[in-house]
């Protein structure tokens, strides 16, 4: 199933995992809009020619879903009975930690065999490098970017770019570095606006006629992208303020080779653990090895910011 919010790159992982099933000869049934679906029995049967042309489509052919009722025991009875039911021995889960918790959770109740895949486009996900949908969605960023700075510097504007990233500011780090903004803001850390004004203001001094700030969803400023906006034309009057809001534009499009290659080794992966009898674990990479770790690991560890990628964006914008 693929479960929570969807990103570019699952129908890959559906599609690696169902193909290491015909492999290895076992059946595969595919369950449509995560936790809901599985309460509702709503499953396919899945055979190697029902993933034909789908590595290189965005979203998920099983749909996604939040279901509130897979949060109550309830919920989690039915499930396991229409599991029962199905002759099914095993559930691979591809989404973010909400899903994983629902997995771990249904593992302890059922002692359910549970296997999960990590995808999302945050990356915020500890025990791998890389969520999958997360390097498709910062290319989408990047690219993005590009387009905003080519008007921003035919106007001579200051533009404020919303990327996604609640809790997680990996997008806006890395597609702020990659596309040569002049400050980025992130939920990891309190830079403080005044931090940004002294940037901003050391820019034109030195003759910089156009700037791109990137701002995390989450951002710790205290003050959404339009207030952010509002602020800055406040105290810099000499500044012509934008804003532009990505959204969910980054959840969409063809999965980078990247995020298609990443997909087809953890789906395999995944078939091979729950194979060798193996529950509770998440496949993820690591130092570019495919690895397993604890899902409930995954689900606590938290993530941090690369402080390195911090400094070299401070260094860029001198
Ligand atoms: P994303 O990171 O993209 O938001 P996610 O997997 O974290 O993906 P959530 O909406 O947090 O997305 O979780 C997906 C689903 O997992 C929920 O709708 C719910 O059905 C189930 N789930 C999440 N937390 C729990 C929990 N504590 N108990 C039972 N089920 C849960």
């Amino acid at each position: 199933m693929t479960s929570g919010g969807d990103a570019p790159g699952m129908n890959a992982a559906i599609r690696s995992v169902v193909r290491a099933c015909a492999y290895y000869r076992v059946s595969c049934v595919g369950i449509y809009r995560g936790y809901e679906g599985l309460i509702d029995a709503d499953f396919i049967e899945l055979t190697a020619r029902s993933v034909n042309n789908i590595i290189n489509k965005g979203g998920t052919i099983l749909k996604s879903a939040r279901s509130k009722e897979f949060r109550t025991k309830e919920g989690r009875k039915i499930a396991f009975e229409n599991l029962k039911e199905q002759n099914i021995e095993g559930l691979i889960v591809i989404g973010g930690d909400g899903s994983f918790t629902g997995a771990v959770l249904f593992n302890e109740e059922y002692n359910f065999p549970v296997i999960g895949i990590p995808g999302t486009i945050d990356n915020d996900i500890f025990g791998t490098s890389h969520t999958i949908g997360y390097d498709t969605a910062l290319n989408t960023a990047v690219e993005a970017i590009d387009k905003i700075r080519d008007t921003a510097s035919s106007h001579n504007r200051l533009f404020f770019v919303e990327v996604m990233g609640r809790d997680a500011g990996f997008i806006a780090l890395n597609a702020g570095v990659g596309a040569g903004a002049e400050e980025i803001l992130i939920p990891e850390e309190n830079l403080g606006l005044d931090r940004m004004l002294e940037s901003l203001k050391k820019s034109r001094r030195t003759g910089k006629s156009s700037s791109i700030v990137v701002v995390a969803e989450g951002d710790k400023s205290g003050k959404n992208v339009y207030e952010l906006a509002k602020y800055v034309e406040e105290n810099l009057p000499e500044y012509d303020v934008r804003v532009s809001i990505l959204g969910h534009m980054q959840r969409g499009g063809s999965p980078s080779c990247f995020d298609r290659v990443l997909a087809s080794r953890l789906g395999v992966k995944s078939v091979e653990l729950l194979l060798d009898g193996k529950t509770n674990l998440m496949v993820g990479l690591k130092d570019n090895e495919v690895i397993s770790s604890s899902i409930l690991e995954a689900i606590k560890g938290g993530h941090s910011i690369n402080h390195e990628l911090l400094r070299v964006s401070d260094i860029m914008t001198t």
